[in-house]
């Protein structure tokens, strides 16, 4: 077997506007499993908004240099000494959550995405831009058959926080839902809730007249832009945007003891006097909620999967190879998006 492997790494912390290829190929020794792990030689890694947050430091690594990439898919080519749950061969995908300590109160109670212990993978451990990975077993995952590896890559970050903030909303059949910001996870989350919640209305916030559109193709029955008024009052908000004031504008959409679910690792700092101008009476008071969502458990994961593979959610693919990591990072900074973007490794 060979010994060395191609990876795309970050040194340090960066800001794309400067620095245009803040990763660099480089060649690396393969890694070794140790216990009760495996050793995947991956095939396809989605590119996500959140290593943009680990680039540009709003979630910084833990450690450098550091291998980015949480939407892992791959074959197992070798596993540890006590690791016996899959064969070498097998396809296994993984996810945000690289590990929990297992021990502590929120991983007792299926809370481990709170767990303070809680590594995740490309950025507290190698992720996916490279040839190979490892990760427990316990944290690898079966990818149901109608998937090929790349279009199960970007399932499992978008597609699967969009699950959790789904379930999170508590909502029950016939509610009506809204999503604020429509990109790859609100798009994701429309199709889970019209499987899921077949009486519910869905209504749309969105900047562009063209998001707005695709919402009503795909089903939303409203769409419009995030500082209207819905034709009727939501039982609950997942919001997806980046910024303050849609959270704002959310709030006078809910309905009394309605929640507003945020989706988002980090906000930005630019419109965050918005929310100097909340009106409490009118917009938080009468038992309404704002819950964010953080991280993932890997029962999201395997549950998402499933559903996934059930209705099915297939998604639109833009796909790059590994050393070309730098422009598919770039193009999702400055929002040249067609599809979610994937780096075919292998
Ligand atoms: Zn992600
Ligand atoms: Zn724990």
């Amino acid at each position: 077997m060979r010994q060395v492997m191609k990876a795309m790494v970050l040194k340090k912390i960066t800001s794309l506007d400067k620095n245009r290829s803040p990763l660099e190929l480089v060649e690396l020794p393969i890694p070794i499993p140790n216990e009760q792990e495996v050793l995947v030689k991956v095939s396809a890694c989605g590119v996500c908004h959140t290593e943009l947050d680990e680039l540009e430091g709003r979630t910084p690594p833990s450690k450098f240099p550091i291998i980015l990439g949480h939407q892992i898919v791959g074959r197992v080519e070798k596993s540890g000494p006590h690791a016996g749950r899959f064969k070498t061969g097998d396809r296994v995908g993984i996810a945000w959550i690289h590990s929990a300590c297992g021990k502590c109160k929120f991983c007792r109670s299926g809370m481990e995405n709170l767990c303070n212990d809680f590594k995740a993978t490309g950025r507290d451990a190698d992720g996916g831009y490279a040839e190979f990975t490892t990760v427990s077993e316990h944290y690898a995952y079966k990818i149901p058959e109608v998937f090929s590896d790349a279009e199960a890559a970007p399932l499992l970050c978008a597609g699967a926080i969009g699950y959790r903030s789904l379930r999170l909303t508590g909502i029950n059949d016939g509610d009506n839902l809204g999503l604020t910001g429509f990109g790859a996870s609100g798009h994701l989350v429309l199709k889970m809730a019209q499987h899921q919640y077949p009486n519910t209305n869905v209504f749309v916030f969105s900047r562009t007249a063209t998001e707005q559109h695709f919402a009503k193709d795909l089903g939303a029955i409203w769409a419009g832009s995030s500082e209207e008024r819905s034709p009727e009052k939501l039982h609950a908000i997942i919001d997806t945007t980046p910024a303050w004031r849609p959270i704002v504008e959310a709030l006078k959409n809910l309905e009394h003891g309605g929640r507003l679910v945020i989706n988002a690792i980090r906000k930005e700092e630019a419109d965050k006097d918005a929310l100097i101008a909340l009106d409490y009476q009118h917009e938080l008071w009468m038992e309404k909620e704002i819950k964010s969502v953080a991280n993932i458990t890997r029962r999201d994961v395997e549950e998402f999967l499933q559903l996934a593979a059930l209705i099915p959610i297939k998604p639109e693919l833009q796909e790059y190879r590994l050393e070309d990591a730098n422009t598919a990072l770039l193009e999702l900074k400055e929002r040249k998006i067609r599809g979610a973007k994937v780096l075919r490794v292998g």
